[in-house]
């Protein structure tokens, strides 16, 4: 990854994903044995050409290709490599034409090894979990990798009986066939490839409702006391983030939680997965389970055009960590804000925050940070303007993509006064600002 690539750009991911074509659908059909780990799969992908298109070019990593056909050319041609399957069609798609590629491919899925971990289709041991940010989804489909090329998805996951399957989407049909377990779920609502997620594991599921929202957690039986303890919040959090970023923007919320420990939780679509290390009993990392629960508003709903933005997804989940205190068991977000910029005042100033780079996207400082620049918007605006600020945020770019230039726009409406010195501040330097007396 990042081979050749000019210090200047700003795509981070150059190898993933294409500008020429964009996907409506995914349909995938996954038969899978954990006992093997062996897949075998059919993906059906619907698409339009942004361009003439004399190629589709996919991502699809180790696996292998056995069957492609475009639909209505017989003659189109296809060729694999270690990252990519490229379809050739027989005539080039015109701009603003449908397409549709049927790949049959199988093999042992495994996470690819990048520059932020592994990342992709991992093997536990005793199930399967999929933690793709930013470029593991071609681990196990073959997919257009790029965050801004949202798409709907009918994942179908076939496994041995006794597992649990969830999957980016609603389950709408599940059925046992001679041992083995069939899932389907329908994801509606447009979605990243990088958040698009399968879980199997032998979980117990416990439905909830709350403030209005369907969520269930996925846990194995004898976490049950740890888990559902440090859980527990969650409801109450559904009700303030509500409050204070609008709507839940999908339709339910799910929290699974995997038998092995887990480096970090991670947020999917509607999802999150945390490892047992994560949810003590004791309720330590309760800033995790708020932070992950923040992503559903902020990097999935209002998603990412480039990963260089991602301060936008990372910054405000971090200061949604510091609003759950302020509305929970404190301390308040000023006092929070207040101990991390001493933290950042003494940790090396050479991050730009509005561009960090590839290998610091997800460095600490971007996320607390971001988080203190939340801050200082919200001591500008004051209150009332802020939190109406984050409302109209997730309300106009809900289920889009969005820059920074978007949130700058949208949050200088909210007064007269010029926020450029103070975005550019943040944004543009490698310099720590100071944060403006407390109100
Ligand atoms: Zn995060």
């Amino acid at each position: 990854m990042g081979r050749g690539k000019p210090a200047s750009s700003r795509n981070y991911l150059p190898q993933s994903g294409s500008d020429e074509y964009s996907v409506t659908e995914y349909d995938l059909d996954l038969r899978y044995r954990v006992a093997t780990n062996r897949l075998d799969a059919t993906a059906t992908v619907r698409g339009r050409a942004n361009t003439l298109l004399r190629s589709i070019r996919l991502d699809l990593v180790r696996l292998k290709a056995k069957r492609v056909k475009l639909a209505g050319d017989t003659a189109a041609k296809y060729s694999q490599t270690a990252t990519h399957l490229v379809v050739r069609p027989s005539a080039p798609i015109e701009p603003g034409e449908d397409f549709t590629v049927e790949i049959a491919y199988d093999g042992s899925p495994a996470p690819r090894r990048t520059r932020w971990g592994t990342l992709g289709w991992e093997e536990l041991e005793d199930g399967v979990l999929v933690a793709s940010q930013p470029s593991g989804a071609p681990t196990w489909f073959p997919c257009n990798d790029r965050p801004a090329d949202k798409a709907r998805y009918r994942i179908r996951v076939t496994t041995e009986q006794a597992y649990t399957v969830l999957a980016t989407g609603q389950l709408v049909d599940h059925t046992v066939t001679g041992g083995r377990g069939s899932w389907t779920f329908e994801q509606d609502e447009p979605t990243a490839t990088y958040l698009v997620t399968v879980q199997l594991g032998r979980y117990t599921l416990e439905p909830r409702r709350s403030a209005g929202v369907d969520w269930v957690i996925a846990y194995p039986a004898p976490l049950a006391r740890q888990v559902l303890h440090d859980l527990e919040p969650v409801g109450r959090m559904l009700g303030v983030f509500q409050e204070l970023f609008g709507p839940y923007p999908f339709r339910s919320y799910a929290v699974v939680v995997t038998e092995d420990p887990l480096e970090i939780p991670l947020e999917s679509q509607g999802m999150a997965t945390f490892g047992p290390n994560q949810l003590d009993g004791h309720r330590t990392e309760e800033r995790l389970v708020a932070h992950e629960l923040a992503h559903q508003w902020f990097g999935n709903s209002v998603g990412l055009a480039g990963w260089h933005d991602i301060w936008l997804n990372e910054g405000f989940a971090c200061y949604a960590e510091w609003l759950w205190a302020e509305r929970s068991v404190g301390p308040t977000a000023d006092a929070l804000a207040r101990q991390h910029h001493a933290g950042l005042r003494a940790a090396p100033q050479n991050l730009i925050l509005g561009d960090p780079g590839a290998d610091r996207m997800f460095d600490d400082r971007v996320y607390k940070r971001g988080a203190c620049l939340l801050h200082d918007v919200r001591l500008t605006l004051g209150d009332d303007a802020f939190f109406t600020l984050l409302r109209a945020w997730t309300h106009r770019f809900a289920h889009r993509t969005a820059t920074t230039a978007d949130f700058r726009a949208l949050a200088q409406s909210f007064t007269d006064a010029s926020l450029d010195a103070l975005f550019d501040r943040w944004l543009a330097q490698a310099a720590l600002p100071p944060l403006p007396p407390a109100a």
